[in-house]
């Protein structure tokens, strides 16, 4: 029969079992750790300003000022209001930042876009194309795209938000032009990754526009054609 252990060698039992413990939990808290970086590394790269998730915008907003990457003489488009339809975008004509695989692209009435500053900057795209996209001819940056034809969406103009300084912004809504990214290079058997990584913020992916969109277009192709 053994012994009664004394209390000095009880305590000493438990010290060790407290150290064997923290040492189990540490590592445990460390494959986490690195799990969790391994994960955000595989995340695709979206778009800077989704990169921590959808900011909610302002109904209230009352529209700011958009500026091009240039640190001198920046060209300057003020919108006269909150933009409509915000979302990320795939296609390969739409302004992406550095490295990113969508551009997030809204709409606005284009009585509402003054060019405020250095107008002589800008440079149409691509003259032939249905939206003629004026961009920055130093930086590159689209600062508004504009229909002249007849077209389901003349009289909107296409504006990236994310060149403003102010918040308030209507969100992006959707993800339009998805599998677009594949036609850039993007790898196809990545795509589940990027439609759940779009969806699990909010980010229904399309590979065209919305439903209800879609739908303008058809409407009004239809009314042009007598349809309707
Ligand atoms: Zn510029
Ligand atoms: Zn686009």
């Amino acid at each position: 029969m053994a012994a009664p252990r004394s209390p000095i060698a009880r305590n000493k039992s438990l010290i060790a079992t407290a150290t064997i413990f923290t040492a189990t939990a540490a590592a445990a808290a460390a494959v986490i750790h690195s799990y969790r970086a391994r994960k955000s590394q595989s995340m695709a790269h979206l778009h800077p300003s989704l990169s921590n998730g959808v900011k909610k915008g302002d109904s209230n907003f009352a529209g700011g000022t958009l500026r091009c990457l240039c640190s001198s003489r920046p060209v300057e488009v003020t919108l006269g209001g909150n933009v409509l339809h915000n979302h990320a975008c795939g296609c390969s004509k739409c302004w992406k930042p550095e490295g990113a695989l969508f551009a997030v692209i809204a709409v606005i009435p284009r009585d509402q876009v003054r060019v405020s500053a250095n107008c002589d900057k800008l440079r149409v795209v691509d003259e032939s194309a249905a939206i003629q996209r004026h961009a920055c001819a130093s930086c590159g940056v689209h600062m508004f795209g504009r229909i002249e034809t007849d077209h389901p969406f003349q009289g909107l103009d296409f504006v990236h938000t994310e060149l403003s300084s102010q918040s308030g912004w209507q969100e992006p809504q959707f993800a339009a032009f998805v599998s677009s990214i594949v036609e850039q290079g993007y790898d196809p058997g990545k795509m589940g990754e990027v439609r759940s990584q779009l969806r699990s913020m909010g980010l229904e992916p399309y590979d065209a526009l919305s439903p209800p969109l879609m739908d303008a277009i058809a409407a009004w192709t239809a009314q042009k054609k007598a349809k309707l």
